[in-house]
């Protein structure tokens, strides 16, 4: 029999660092087709590309609808649903507020003046949806959609479901933090999944073993901008006050079957904190979660005490 090949590597893509294992025979077709599916989802989903979906919903905010394709009305239903059930912590319509406090012109903190009227221009109620004709559409003049919440872990699961195309049935993708993973390693053993200690790159809090499931981490020390005074304002916003979220949680680890539910529970739950994201939790059944608190120490639920290895001189409590 042929000898499977393996191919591993890393990549830029989606606005990020990719690094990839794929085995199979056909492997290295399997990731020319990922890397053009990554292209083809940036250019669908950025709003930094002109051309894209998500920009032209943008440019029409408060003037008209468009029809829009059946992946997007798959990711902009996902989105509404976690933006209820978090009760709008977790909501793509920041975009505005995004740009307010770009973390790499910004300085120091935006004036409570701008911030007003800024914030009146985000709200996932308006952003309206008829799935069924494809038809979406924002309702006010400024408003617009940032998929970054959401959008790599909708990638990485689309790169499984193309590796399986491949017949592949044993790869790890890493999209910035959004890891998915198909079956378990060549070598029968389940896939581990370091999570990074969030004051020191150099170390990680412990890893988590999965074999077909995805695990996505939002953090406060990927991109951020410390002020005069030293004090750190990252990126994954508080729609309420408008200000980066401040829920006594520093690091959020979701494991879940969908990296692209993971990727959003993640982040709701970064900005809502522990005990409301318990909550969301709740309503995914299957659903696991590792977080840091500020105060440094680390929480698994139940389900992941048998698959989470601590890191030497961590300590897990189980919630
Ligand atoms: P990362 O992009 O670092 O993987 P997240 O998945 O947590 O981290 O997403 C953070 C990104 O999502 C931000 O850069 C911004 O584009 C967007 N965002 C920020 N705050 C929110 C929020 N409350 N709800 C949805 N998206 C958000
Ligand atoms: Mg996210």
């Amino acid at each position: 029999m042929r000898q499977s090949a393996v191919n591993e590597g890393n990549s830029f893509g989606m606005n990020t660092e990719i690094a990839y294992s794929v085995f199979g025979e056909k492997a290295e077709s399997a990731i020319a087709a990922m890397t053009a599916e990554l292209l083809r989802l940036e250019n669908k989903l950025s709003r930094f590309m002109p051309d894209s979906e998500v920009s032209k919903i943008n440019q029409l905010a408060g003037l008209d609808c468009i029809k829009i394709s059946c992946e997007l009305v798959e990711i902009l239903s996902f989105a509404h649903l976690v933006s209820e059930i978090s009760q709008g912590m977790f909501d793509i319509t920041v975009a505005p507020l995004v740009d307010l406090w770009d973390y790499r012109k910004a300085k120091d903190i935006p004036p409570k003046s701008k911030m007003r009227k800024i914030l009146s221009k985000v709200g996932y109620r308006e952003l309206v949806l008829n799935p069924k004709d494809h038809i979406a559409s924002l309702s006010k003049l400024g408003q617009a959609i940032d998929l970054g919440g959401i959008g790599k872990g909708y990638a990485s699961d689309r790169c499984m479901q193309l590796f399986q195309q491949y017949g592949v049935n044993s790869a790890y993708i890493n999209i910035g933090g959004n890891v998915a993973t198909l079956g378990n390693k060549p070598d029968g053993s389940m896939w581990r999944v370091g999570i990074r200690h969030p004051r020191d790159n150099e170390r990680l809090i412990g890893a988590v073993r999965v074999a077909g499931k995805a695990v996505v981490t939002s953090g406060d020390y990927e991109r951020c901008f410390f002020d005069r005074q030293g004090k750190r304002w990252h990126h994954i916003l508080d729609p309420t006050t408008g200000y980066p979220a401040e829920s006594g949680l520093i690091s959020v680890s979701v494991i879940a079957d969908s990296a692209m539910n993971a990727d959003a529970l993640s982040t709701a739950i970064f900005v809502a904190g522990i005990d409301k994201g318990l909550g969301y939790l709740a309503q995914f059944p299957g659903t696991e979660v590792v977080v840091v608190d500020k105060n440094l120490e680390v929480f698994i639920t139940q389900g992941l005490k048998a698959y989470f290895q601590v890191a030497d001189g961590i300590t897990a409590n189980i919630i």
